[in-house]
């Protein structure tokens, strides 16, 4: 397929700010896209040229791409860099550069769209000495071979700020429209991307097996699965309501979620709570991993908590220092971690997701061969909330957070990506005070003035609409952001800035924000109440009082921030 006519998708999709556009727009491409392309196309897309999970990251220097775009323009890169200067925007500077081409070197074959996925793909993975001097080259070549427009597209895909506005949702409505002229059949989609977060595969199974090979996506080992997620109640009785008969409560520990997978090759992954491949940061819990589960296939979960040399739980803040790049070996010494298990997904062969707990958790005790690394989290079995009470309180001065409380029922299934009823969480917070914390997006930001002239003063924080794709305001969060945080802000923010609100924000014209985000940094908030208002837009109008800026949630993207839905849950039960 001709590139150009992505380019002209890409063209459509920039010019428009409503989400419901967008899908229309996607739907009526994809309706022509041969089906051999239409994996390469939904990728493509969204940016990426390969799935999120698979980590192949472009992110070239910008000063390489304006090298590219100087031999394939032959401008001198004097001029560029004046244009680079005067846009603010790679893209634009190679539109521009590229306006005239001149008629030199490669002839102007078509371009198609497969070529440019694996050059792309061979930037990628490409390193070691002289890489630089070929991804150049490669790039040049595709300017060269790409209309201006396609050129504008291409330099900011490689320098990784191609943003269409278009999320993982986006395409699957489109999707849905497109191969089975119904945008409801997307929820059947969406229940398949929670096992299969691949929208390449998704696409290609709707195009060549329909909707009854969707229906067929189960566990593929070494392909993480969208993890699941815990409800929360206001009372703790309400559990007996929420979950009738018997009850498992496990501790909840405050590390990091990892989802372990062994293929069949012994090939061990791990992955976080956004489905990043984090093996390379714990080589010591692959160790034990290999060592300590009697199976030759598996994919099961737990959290990873740091502990000191008598085998005590240490804080979340000792585990962060094992998030590094470098000097892997010397904090595996310095900061020996334990992972808790509590889920197994499959085993030798055999999905267990839609199992119930009790046979997931039988077999996870059977192989797992417990010790100082590698155990179970601690548990009892109960149906007495006074006892379930107990736990929690053993749990807090044992220095957890609190408990889990899961279902046993005969449809306790893992209910991937969802956050439902057969897993309820019950925190320390929920108790001591009327607070609760809320994961925002920053969708804005407000130029401070006084003491915050020239920095942001306030940050316009949005929850996500799972039901119609779209970030929803809350609140404008200015309290708890330190002096450090204010300078840090900028730059954090800074690659994520675009020239208008982000298309699939829902914002009211009395929160207009001075500067607009891509969605995609989550913090976490601490407030006291929840409020209507008339200038916000979550869950129909709701809002937060007294916001206060704790931390940021890097194990978290845009669309696993608290729902709207959530938002309104809350008020209701006030
Ligand atoms: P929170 O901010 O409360 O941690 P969250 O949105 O990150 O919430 P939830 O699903 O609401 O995620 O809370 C469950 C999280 O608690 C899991 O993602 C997991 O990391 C952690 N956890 C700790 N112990 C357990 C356990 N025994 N079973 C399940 N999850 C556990």
């Amino acid at each position: 397929m001709d590139f150009q006519k992505l380019v002209d998708v890409y063209a459509e999709l920039e010019k428009t700010a409503s989400g419901n556009t967008m899908r229309e727009i996607l739907a009526q491409f994809f309706k022509n896209v041969p089906v051999e392309d239409i994996s390469i196309v939904s990728y493509l897309t969204l940016g990426q040229i390969s799935s999120e999970y698979e980590g192949v990251v472009l992110g070239m220097a910008e000063k390489s791409v304006l090298k590219a775009i100087g031999i394939a323009s032959g401008i001198e890169q004097g001029k560029l860099q004046k244009i680079l200067d005067e846009t603010g925007d790679i893209g634009l500077t190679a539109e521009k550069a590229l306006l005239k081409k001149p008629m030199t070197l490669v002839p102007l074959g078509t371009l198609t769209i497969q070529e440019v996925f694996e050059r792309l793909h061979t930037i990628a993975v490409m390193g070691g000495s002289g890489s630089q001097e070929v991804k150049m080259n490669t790039i040049a070549q595709l300017l060269q071979k790409a209309s201006a427009a396609g050129a504008k597209y291409i330099t900011r895909m490689v320098i990784g700020t191609l943003r269409m506005g278009v999320g993982d949702m986006t395409v699957l409505d489109g999707l849905a429209i497109a191969y089975t002229g119904e945008k409801k059949n997307k929820e059947i989609l969406e229940k398949a991307y929670n096992i299969c977060p691949d929208v390449g595969v998704i696409a290609e199974t709707l195009a060549k097996q329909g909707l009854l090979g969707i229906e067929k996506i189960d566990v593929t080992v070494g392909r993480p699965i969208k993890m699941m997620l815990a409800q929360r109640v206001e009372e703790l009785e309400e559990v007996s309501e929420k979950i009738p008969g018997k009850l498992t409560v496990e501790g909840k520990y405050d590390g990091e979620r990892i989802q372990a997978h062994k293929d069949k090759r012994g090939k061990i992954t791990l992955f976080s709570r956004r489905l990043e491949n984090i093996t390379e940061q714990f080589p010591d819990l692959v160790g034990y991993l290999d060592k300590h589960i009697d199976a030759t296939e598996f994919v099961m979960e737990g959290e990873v908590i740091a502990i000191d040399s008598s085998g005590k739980c240490l804080p979340f803040q000792t585990l962060m220092q094992r998030k590094r790049k470098y000097d892997v070996e010397e904090f595996v010494k310095k900061v020996p971690v334990q992972l808790k298990l509590f889920d197994l997904l499959y085993c030798n062969g055999k999905s267990y997701l839609h199992e119930a707990y009790d046979i997931r958790i039988g077999l996870l005790e059977k192989i797992v061969h417990r010790g100082k690394h590698i155990t179970l989290a601690d548990k009892i079995v109960t149906e007495d909330i006074e006892e379930v009470n107990d736990f929690f309180q053993k749990m807090l001065k044992d220095g957890f957070e609190g408990v889990i409380i899961k279902s046993m029922a005969t449809d306790s299934e893992y209910q991937a990506g969802t956050r439902g009823w057969n897993w309820i969480k019950w925190k320390k917070e929920y108790v001591k005070e009327l607070s609760d914390t809320f994961d925002l997006v920053i969708v804005g930001a407000f130029i401070g003035r006084g003491r915050r002239s020239g920095k942001y003063g306030a940050l316009l924080c949005a929850t996500y609409n799972e039901k119609t794709d779209r970030f929803e305001t809350l609140c404008k969060l200015g309290t708890g952001l330190t002096d450090e945080l204010l300078e840090e802000l900028p730059v954090k923010l800074g690659k994520y800035k675009i020239e208008h609100k982000a298309a699939r924000l829902l914002v009211k014209k009395e929160m207009e924000a001075d500067v607009w985000f891509e969605p995609r940094v989550v913090v976490e908030v601490l407030a006291a109440e929840i409020t209507k208002s008339p200038f916000h837009t979550a869950g129909g109008g709701y809002a937060l009082r007294f916001p206060r800026f704790i931390k940021f949630r890097e194990d978290k993207k845009a669309e696993q921030a608290t729902t709207s839905l959530e938002v309104v849950q809350m008020v209701g039960k006030r």
